[in-house]
């Protein structure tokens, strides 16, 4: 069966009712963007850049970013790049940046909190971002986004950049990693060009388990009800506005999970490259048509064990 799926890591993902599925890698290295085409990647559906800044001993200066993205566009040979600015903070501090002693650091200051915090690093890591594109197709989405205020801050830092490099094909989104951030999509999606759900830390926020938790964390399933509601929130909020909504976190790679976001109305999947060719052959598996029906009966479900296992039966 996987050989099977992996003769066709080379085409598209499409439904038996002829509906396609965009299916994207995440990366953390540049270096690895060529090997993610090889597996079948239609893109770079999250760039998690806090890698390259992890991999340098002190902040990496604009010339430095820049090439490093440039490596990631010019593998990509025309194919789209999800950027992420940096998610830093909280439970992943870069050495070079230090954050105040927090006692909950989930919840504290990390992600675009930190970066609005400092709008010169991220002015640079825009920049960077933008001079490496050179009219290839750059998507940039901003993390732990909870407010619209957040969301409108980090925009206008990105148009002001843009303006002063003019881009060809720049669309900027958030993470919906946040439970608010999905509960206010309407009006969020008036504004953004897309979303790309982070199911890691969705569930971890609307479950109140951390993700990384010794004995709690096998719980913190996204399958849970409570998150597909989320999602099922974002997706409507996004489509009412003609825009598109990708899923980046786990949840992207497991099997199970697939015909449920489909179903849902995701429209893009990105995932460890090494996943990609199964999870291809997956959508190539079943219909839209009972993949809604599916989606629509898991909504009503009480648990994510109730979800697995309807889905399992699917
Ligand atoms: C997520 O939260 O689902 C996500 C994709 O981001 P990260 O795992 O890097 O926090
Ligand atoms: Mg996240």
């Amino acid at each position: 069966r996987l050989a099977l799926a992996d003769a066709h890591k080379g085409e598209p993902a499409v439904t038996r009712d002829g509906h396609r599925v965009e299916v994207c890698a995440n990366l953390g290295d540049s270096a690895a963007t060529a090997k993610a085409m090889a597996q079948g990647a239609e893109g770079v559906g999250l760039l998690r850049t806090e890698f390259i800044f992890m991999a340098h001993p002190q902040a990496p200066d604009l010339a430095t970013q820049e090439a490093e993205y440039r490596r990631v566009f010019d593998a990509l040979d025309g194919r789209p790049l999800v950027a992420r600015t940096l998610d830093v903070g909280g439970d992943k501090p870069l050495p070079y940046w230090p954050v105040p002693e927090e006692e909950n650091p989930f919840l504290g200051v990390r992600g675009v909190r930190l970066t609005l915090q400092r709008p010169h690093l991220m002015e640079t890591q825009l920049r960077a971002l933008m001079r490496a594109s050179d009219g290839r197709p750059l998507r940039i989405m901003f993390p732990m986004v909870g407010s619209i205020d957040e969301w409108r801050q980090s925009r206008d830092l990105a148009l002001r950049v843009a303006e002063e490099i003019p881009q060809a094909d720049l669309q900027l989104g958030i993470m919906v990693e946040v439970p608010s951030a999905a509960l206010i999509a309407p009006a969020l999606a008036r504004e953004v060009d897309f979303f790309s759900v982070g199911t890691n830390d969705l569930t971890q926020y609307t479950l109140a388990i951390d993700r990384g938790h010794p004995t709690l964390s096998a719980q913190a399933d996204g399958l849970h009800p409570a998150v597909l509601q989320l999602i099922d929130l974002t997706v409507r909020a996004a489509h009412a506005q003609g825009k598109w909504v990708g899923v980046c976190g786990e949840l992207a790679g497991d099997p199970l999970a697939v015909p449920l976001l489909v179903g849902l109305g995701v429209d893009e999947l990105s995932l460890s490259a090494s996943g990609i060719a199964e999870i291809k052959a997956r959508v190539r598996e079943f219909s839209l048509a009972s993949a809604r029906e599916l989606a629509q009966s898991a909504l009503a479900l009480d648990s994510a064990a109730a979800v697995r296992e309807l889905a399992e039966r699917f």
